[in-house]
């Protein structure tokens, strides 16, 4: 997998584009106003491995709110700005690490101007954050969504180049995956910049997560991107999740162990979908990047999950504990789970 090399910035202490590791973003959903609700979240983000976290700010209260917050908490901070420039000036003095700022909602460009200047004078980046959603409705109907997108962050790109401003990273969501996988694939020739990638408003945990995996991963198989926010209707920690959820399927982080489980079938002569839910449960305590295993039966069981650093594998009232697909030992059925945890225990 080749990395497309951006040009390095820094959202805080957390280095993105050129080599950096790929950052893991998501945004609080509290209302930013409530100062003590949104230190709480972040303090939750951080606690699940968040790495930059954005926080909306609709308003002179909002934008009042971060000074308190900012000194509660270590987590970078992004200030989401639409519509009114005068909120991202405010950001600026507040002492954010970020601004998005999406060309479709502040288009006079003496605003834009203003921000981008005092942005320059504190060395903050600015994520230009085009969203499909917001577009300016006068465009030539034959060009692709895609497309419109693309010109739209460029133009705004050029514009801030020629203020000598380059602390830029870009991000160009759409709801449809192939929209959003092409624009990134032409802006990615364009411009040096980091790009950061989500799916937006990709829906409910189970069909976002795999909406988001499928737009994140295909581009992030391509080299492309270098930060990224699973967008969920859920907790933001299930974004956090997923996020390394896709990082660790295609070997870029790791973070947190690794949960390896058969299906189930016919030979399965225990409840392996119960038995993988209660292991689940127990490896959210767990930091340590690991990879366990839940195999319904002897047959297949170790032999598939021998890259596991343990696991077990289910017989008839009885199990295997194994490691990297040796058995070590055998175990009744109803302390199959308390060994695999005292094994575990002993890895992590
Ligand atoms: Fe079936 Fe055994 Fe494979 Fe699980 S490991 S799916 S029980 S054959």
């Amino acid at each position: 997998m080749k990395r497309r090399i951006s040009t390095p910035l820094r959202i805080g202490e957390v280095a993105i584009g050129g080599n950096a590791p790929i950052a893991v973003q998501s945004m609080a959903k509290t209302d930013t106003r409530d100062i003590p609700a949104t230190i709480n979240q972040i303090k939750e983000l951080e606690e699940c491995g968040c790495e930059i976290v954005r926080l909306a700010i609709p308003d002179k209260e909002a934008v009042e709110s971060i000074s308190a917050i900012k000194k509660s908490v270590s987590l970078p901070l992004v200030a989401d700005i639409h519509f009114d420039y005068r909120l991202a000036l405010t950001a600026l003095e507040s002492g954010v690490d970020g601004l998005r700022l999406n060309p479709g909602t502040i288009r006079d460009r003496k605003q834009i101007a203003r921000v981008v200047a005092a942005a320059r004078e504190r060395g903050i980046p600015i994520r230009i954050g085009v969203n499909a959603g917001s577009l300016p409705l006068d465009f030539e109907p034959a060009i692709p969504l895609a497309d419109r997108m693309v010109d739209m962050a460029v133009e705004q790109t050029k514009f801030m180049e020629n203020m000598d401003f380059n602390l830029i990273k870009v991000s160009l969501k759409a709801f449809d995956v192939p929209t959003t996988i092409r624009a990134y694939q032409m802006i990615a020739d364009k411009i040096p910049y980091p790009l950061h990638l989500g799916i937006t408003e990709a829906g409910l945990p189970q069909a976002g997560a795999i909406r988001s995996a499928i737009g994140i991963g295909v581009l992030l198989y391509q080299g492309i991107g270098d930060t990224i926010r699973v967008s969920l209707s859920a907790h933001p920690c299930e974004e956090i999740s997923a996020a390394y959820e896709i990082l660790k399927s295609l070997g870029l982080r790791q973070r947190g162990p690794t949960l390896v489980s058969c299906p189930s079938c016919g030979r399965a002569e225990v409840d392996v979908i119960a038995l993988a839910e209660a292991v689940d449960k127990y490896l959210r305590k767990v930091s340590k990047p690991i990879r366990v295993a839940v195999m319904g039966c002897m047959v297949n069981g170790p032999g598939e999950a021998k890259d596991a650093d343990v696991g077990i594998a289910c017989g008839k009232g009885k199990g295997a504990i194994f490691r990297k697909g040796k058995v070590i030992k055998t175990v009744s059925e109803e302390s199959l789970l308390k060994v695999l945890i005292a094994e575990i225990k002993k890895i992590a």
